[in-house]
């Protein structure tokens, strides 16, 4: 490419020469007609023939300068430029490239900014786990790996004033149960959301997302028998604008899975994340039948 951008140059310049022939081929031509005898064949020549041959000559130089240098540099480039300008995505001029909104997810760190919770504490009455704690652990993993994938996340506290007519995607405050020993039963998970919902269908279906996740990543079972009234009229149930799809998730029994609360806690996010994952992102998901909307 070098050499063929390079020899142009040199031809452009034999053809500025050309109005002024070299010597050597042209000295027939530029000698006065009258002081040199002309070979026979230019001798019947009118005086313009001469000088119709030298523009003849120099556009077919220059008509073959063109051929053989603009496509290389001239054109080529101005192609090439064109063409990336067309194949890079401009912002302006693309809307199309242009990022789509964030979308926000509220999660609820249950307790945060208000009380413990559940209290556990050992024999000496020495406190030592709250649910405050666990809860806020999942939630922050929660709001890490929703971030993390491109989501606006909102971690907030039990009585957060942002709840106030909050609009988000999806909103699921996290809970978990006693730390008392009730009974063998007294394992697995509890899923509610809101009775207070313009939108039936897709909480249920935000509760069937989230019911399926977590039982897939943690193997915890879900334990309907125990969701309490506190659960379906969760108090932030009704203080949230009434288009924001809710529910409340009991991660686990503090006492018999606190294992798995405590020890294996990315697997307890990874559930809340999947479920919430499901939902927002309209994966199918099979129906649960869960009483969690029964009267
Ligand atoms: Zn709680």
């Amino acid at each position: 490419m070098m050499n063929l951008a390079m020899q142009p140059i040199n031809q452009i310049h034999a053809e500025d020469s050309a109005e002024q022939p070299a010597e050597k081929l042209e000295t027939p031509l530029q000698a006065p007609a009258e002081q040199r005898p002309l070979p026979r064949a230019e001798r019947n020549r009118p005086p313009f023939f001469n000088s119709f041959f030298s523009v003849l000559w120099i556009a077919m130089l220059v008509a073959t300068l063109f051929t053989a240098w603009t496509p290389n540099s001239l054109f080529a480039s101005n192609l090439q430029e064109q063409l990336r300008l067309i194949l890079t995505p401009q912002p302006d001029s693309n809307p199309a490239a242009t990022p789509q909104p964030q979308l926000r997810i509220g999660i609820v760190a249950g307790h945060s900014g208000n009380d413990s919770g559940a209290v556990c504490m050992d024999q000496n009455g020495k406190t030592t786990l709250t649910e405050a704690d666990v809860n806020l652990k999942i939630a922050t993993m929660v709001k890490d790996s929703l971030v993390a994938q491109g989501f606006q996340v909102d971690l907030l506290n039990e009585f957060d004033t942002r709840l106030s007519g909050y609009r988000a995607v999806a909103l699921v405050s996290i809970h978990n149960d006693s730390c008392d020993y009730v009974n063998d039963q007294a394992t697995g998970f509890k899923v509610a959301s809101s009775m207070d919902t313009r939108d039936i269908n897709r909480a249920q279906r935000l509760t069937a997302c989230l019911t399926d996740r977590y039982q897939s990543a943690t193997g915890l079972t879900f334990h309907a028998g125990s969701i309490t009234e506190d659960m379906r009229d969760y108090h932030a149930f009704s203080e949230i604008d009434p288009n924001t799809i809710t529910a409340i998730i009991e991660t686990g029994f503090l006492n018999l899975d606190q294992k798995m609360l405590t020890q294996k806690t990315d697997l307890v996010a990874k559930g809340v994340v999947n479920g919430i994952l499901c939902f927002v992102k309209n994966e199918s998901v099979l129906p649960t039948g869960l009483p969690t909307i029964l009267p």
